[in-house]
Order: structure tokens, then C-alpha cells, then sequence
């Protein structure tokens, strides 16, 4: 943990440019990874979504677990954001999240409407940590309609608004929000899931935390995964059982290159749908 930098001036760049755009928006959509819908989330988040309508989307929702994907939506929509789970990889169709832009910004529409403007403009700002999806979900409602609006006057510098099918308009460049990172176990969340750069963890020790979060919630999968019983692995410490499974997989003691290996599997989703922040 020591060698991570945050830099914690293009850190308060990002959330100060955040707070300059929420003046242009009408809904901002925080994006969370649905593995990790509480290590994913910046904490300054609250202070700038109570003055806007919020959506969350719980993004990469086919890699997580279902169940808890389920548990998180009720979650948030307890605390009163608009929530959808979603598959941006593979899922095209925006006409879900496209109606649940026009319920959060119901107010302001039907305010406009009522002093005479039909279907007015809807701006939204996507925000969240790098890799969540952002770009992803953007393109997708653009779609085909990729062309820029163009700056417009009073809008800050350099702001451009992305045209979709619909009357809503995104700011092209999402918000870049950080990871909390309060302590080890969200780095090693993290890392597991690939929201953050190899480099600042060995792999060995991600892999052990997932060996380790596995054991004790996913069993069966890991059970799978790693060609082992369930009492080999009740059996076996975490670096027994890493070491066991580095020979099984031919890799004969390069648990460095197993290790490297799993997490690859373990973030494509082929060890299982697994939500690494459990509700
Ligand atoms: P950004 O940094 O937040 O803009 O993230 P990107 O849109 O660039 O996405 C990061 C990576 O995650 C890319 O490889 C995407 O293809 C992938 N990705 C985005 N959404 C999903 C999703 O819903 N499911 C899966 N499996 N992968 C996704």
C-alpha cells in the first residue's frame, strides 16, 4: 500500500470540475462496478448528489452476483437514487436507463412544460472511478449519434454535450471520481476486480485475498476453479491451498504466474459471478 499515489491534486481537480459541471446538469449518474458497489464509491459523492436528481447504475452487473446485485438496487434505492443494474459490455439497448433519465429529471421537464416548452433538452454527467464503464455506457447512448453539440455560451470552456436519440444531451468527458481506499481490504477488492493497477499489489497477495474472500463466500466456485475438494480446501491454509493449486493447474511452484493467471480469470468472471462487497 505504501508506493499507491493518488495524486491528490488531479484528485480535487476532477471533483472541483465535478462540482462546476453539476450547475449545467439535470441528473448526474454515478457509474459503480456492481462487485463493488461500496469500494467503488467515492465518499465525496454524497455532497454532490444531494443537489442533484442521482442515478446509480451498478454497471457490469454479469460479472457480479445476482443476488447481492439485487440486494444493493433495494439498498439504494432506499436512499433514495434511481437505480438500475447493468451489462454496458454487452447490452446495447438503452431504453431503460433513457426512461429512468426522464423520471429523475421529471421535476425540472414538467416545470418547463408547464410554461410552454415540448420536450425540453435533459443534460446528464456520467461520473465514477476510472474503469467502471463510463465510456462504455456514454457510447451506448449515443449510439450512432455521435456528433458533438458543440460549447455553447456560459457553458465552461471547452464543455461539449453529446447528442443521443432522445432530448437527452451528456457531457462528453465523465466525471473521474476516486476509490476511497480507506483500508488494505478495499485495495485488495479492488485490485481482485482490476479497478485499479496491478502494479501497486503483487499478484500473489490479491490472489490470496481472493483465495481467502473464496473460501469463505464463493466456495463452491473456488472449489471449481481450483480442482479441489471442499475439505482440501477447508484443510489447507490460503498459501497451501495457492500453492496447491498453482501444481494443478501444470504450473509446477510459479504460484507468481498462477496467481497472474486466476486474476485474470477472476476479473473476466470465469471463476464465477462474484460480488467482492457483500450487503
Ligand atoms: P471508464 O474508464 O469508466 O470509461 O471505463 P470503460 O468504459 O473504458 O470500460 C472499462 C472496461 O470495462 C472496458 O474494457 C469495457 O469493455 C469493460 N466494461 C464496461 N462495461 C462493462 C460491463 O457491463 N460488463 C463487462 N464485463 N465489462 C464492461
Amino acid at each position: 500500500m505504501a508506493n499507491i499515489q493518488w495524486y491528490p491534486g488531479h484528485m480535487n481537480k476532477a471533483k472541483n470540475q465535478l462540482e462546476d459541471n453539476l450547475d449545467l446538469i439535470d441528473v448526474l449518474i454515478e457509474v459503480l462496478d456492481a462487485r463493488l458497489p461500496v469500494s467503488s464509491r467515492n465518499p465525496m459523492i454524497g455532497q454532490l448528489t444531494k443537489k442533484k436528481p442521482h442515478i446509480v447504475i451498478l454497471n457490469k452487473s454479469d460479472l457480479a452476483d445476482p443476488i447481492q446485485t439485487k440486494l444493493w438496487t433495494k439498498y439504494f434505492q432506499k436512499e433514495g437514487s434511481f437505480v438500475m443494474s447493468m451489462d454496458a459490455q454487452h447490452n446495447t439497448n438503452m431504453t431503460a436507463l433513457f426512461k429512468l433519465i426522464k423520471l429523475a429529471a421529471k421535476e425540472k421537464t414538467e416545470k418547463l412544460e408547464q410554461k410552454g416548452a415540448s420536450n425540453p433538452v435533459i443534460r446528464v454527467a456520467l461520473a465514477g472511478i476510472p474503469n467502471c464503464g463510463k465510456s462504455t455506457i456514454i457510447n451506448r447512448l449515443v449510439g450512432r449519434n455521435a456528433a458533438i453539440v458543440g460549447d455553447k455560451p456560459g457553458v465552461t470552456k471547452g464543455q461539449s454535450w453529446l447528442k443521443t436519440k432522445t432530448n437527452v444531451q451528456i457531457l462528453d468527458t465523465p466525471g473521474i471520481l476516486w476509490p476511497k481506499f480507506s483500508d488494505q481490504t478495499v485495495g485488495y477488492k479492488l485490485a481482485a476486480c482490476g479497478a485499479i493497477k496491478e502494479d501497486i499489489f503483487h499478484a500473489d497477495d490479491v490472489a490470496l485475498f481472493a483465495i481467502n474472500f473464496l473460501k469463505e463466500n464463493y466456495t463452491k466456485d473456488l472449489e471449481k476453479f481450483a480442482r479441489l475438494n471442499i475439505d482440501q480446501i477447508n484443510d489447507l491454509s490460503d498459501p497451501d491451498l495457492l500453492l496447491e493449486m498453482t501444481q494443478n493447474y501444470g504450473m509446477r511452484d510459479d504460484y507468481e504466474r498462477f496467481s497472474k493467471f486466476m486474476l485474470l480469470r477472476l476479473r473476466k468472471g470465469r471463476i464465477g459471478r462474484i460480488t467482492f462487497d457483500l450487503r
